[in-house]
């Protein structure tokens, strides 16, 4: 059987393997960085080929809810794989895993969903969502409405709709003409909007108000978010939000798209986001934590709203490997890891530590805001800091966080251990001290 174990003396080969050969997603053309080489990871600790370890501060791309290394989902995969490896759920054919992580999913989710439509992952399920809000209305004897209504700084992937969805203008350039039908609103972030965010929630919702008014309700599918922005920033959205977007959109018949790819099982202290913000979404999306990233699983909640406007249309839509039997079987093992473990109550206690240990940051004057929502935190720098500099910094002292522009974000395995959160915190709270703006 071939294992990979790198040691020292291979890891310089590897690496100049790994410039040479590898094109790595958010690289530059031309210019391979030094690759960071992951040998082996455990809980929230990862070690590179040297031997030498790192705490996970981000679980990679937030991915990893019930931490690294499991044992017990690599057996479950190797059972699965042993027993049927693959056939494909197009048609009529099914499998056991796939029916039972379908029946589990709509059990957690909130009410109103009636359905789920498998995928590899979050542009693929975000893609599905903007299909399936068009199709519904099309079926419904609307057809024209198609526009998607999304925010500027959302994340919701790399795919014609999911990045035309997206608000993040720079993923877009060069990649030609986007697709028609996007309209963005402004970022739903309280500190970007009046006094530290008294009235954003007033403004925000006036500002939809205004779009539709301006577009006409009659050519509008559906409005796509993030609960919490994540890419964008780990930004929880201000007091009141969600419910009176989701009001709007209801008295417009707008369909509601809730993009729970980093969210959804359990970062938020909850299965899914939507509970926490007292909301039921039209369609919910997932991925990340279905799995935790062990093997590219997806899911997408479709409600009853939805399939009753869909009732009688062919879906002429799924990806090869809709309802991979191993992805499920292995999603069905996370979710009882996360229940038995108790770990939403863990993300609501080791979120509120971290932000507890590091809000005391804000009184310096180039940290403009730390914020958060269970294990998803973020921390806003004033315009100067270099957040590349230091999470390098992190890095070099044993902790992985990841920079964006002008801030940093954290995400860790939602099992770290109260000793690992404090090295964390600890180690971002000395290098952001230290961090003097550029003037
Ligand atoms: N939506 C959100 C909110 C995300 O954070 C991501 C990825 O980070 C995506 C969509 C895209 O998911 P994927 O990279 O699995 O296609």
């Amino acid at each position: 059987m071939s294992t990979f174990a790198p040691t020292p003396a291979s890891s310089q080969r590897l690496a100049a393997a790994d410039r040479d050969h590898v094109l790595h997603p958010h690289t530059v053309f031309g210019r391979p960085p030094e690759p960071f080489i992951v040998d082996r990871a455990e809980g929230a600790r990862i070690w590179d080929v040297n031997g030498d370890p790192y705490i996970d501060g981000t679980c990679g791309l937030w991915q990893c809810a019930v931490g690294h290394g499991r044992r017990e989902l690599a057996e479950v995969a190797a059972a699965q794989m042993s027993r049927l490896e693959f056939y494909p759920s197009f048609w009529d054919y099914s499998n056991e895993p796939a029916i039972l992580l379908a029946e589990r999913l709509l059990r957690l989710a909130p009410a109103g969903l009636g359905k789920v439509f498998f995928t590899n992952g979050g542009s693929e399920g975000n893609e599905t969502a903007i299909k399936l809000a068009r199709l519904a209305h099309h079926s419904n004897g609307q057809p024209e409405r198609t526009v998607i209504l999304s925010r500027t700084s959302a994340y919701h992937g790399v795919g014609a709709a999911s990045l035309a969805a997206t608000g993040l203008p720079a993923m877009k350039e060069g990649f030609g003409p986007q697709p028609e039908g996007f309209v963005h609103l402004s970022v739903p972030h309280g500190l970007k909007h009046g006094e530290h965010g008294e009235h954003a929630t007033d403004i925000l919702v006036a500002e939809l108000e205004a779009t539709i008014a301006e577009i006409g309700a009659d050519r509008i599918a559906a409005f796509i978010g993030e609960p919490v922005l994540g890419v964008g920033g780990m930004v929880p959205p201000p007091e009141g939000y969600w419910p009176r977007v989701e009001a709007v959109l209801r008295k417009h018949g707008i369909l509601l798209i809730l993009d729970e790819i980093v969210t959804a099982f359990g970062r938020t202290g909850h299965w899914f986001a939507a509970e926490h913000f007292g909301i039921t979404p039209d369609i919910i999306v997932t991925a990340k934590g279905i799995s935790s990233g062990y093997i590219p699983m997806g899911a997408v909640l479709i409600g009853d709203r939805v399939l009753k406007m869909c009732e009688g249309t062919t879906f002429w839509h799924g990806f090869t490997y809709n309802g991979h039997p191993v992805g499920a079987a292995v999603a069905l093992a996370n979710l009882d890891i996360i229940a038995r473990e108790g770990l939403l109550e863990r993300a609501k206690a080791m979120g509120a530590r971290m932000h507890d240990a590091l809000a005391g940051l804000s009184q310096l004057d180039h940290v403009l805001e730390v914020r958060g929502l269970g294990l998803m935190l973020g921390i806003e720098f004033a315009e100067g800091v270099d957040a590349a500099a230091i999470a390098q910094g992190c890095r070099e002292d044993g902790v992985i966080i990841r920079a964006g522009v002008g801030r940093v974000v954290l995400s860790p395995p939602l099992v770290i251990s109260e000793e690992d959160a404090d090295t964390v915190v600890r180690v971002l709270a000395e290098r952001i001290r230290a961090a003097v703006p550029a003037s």
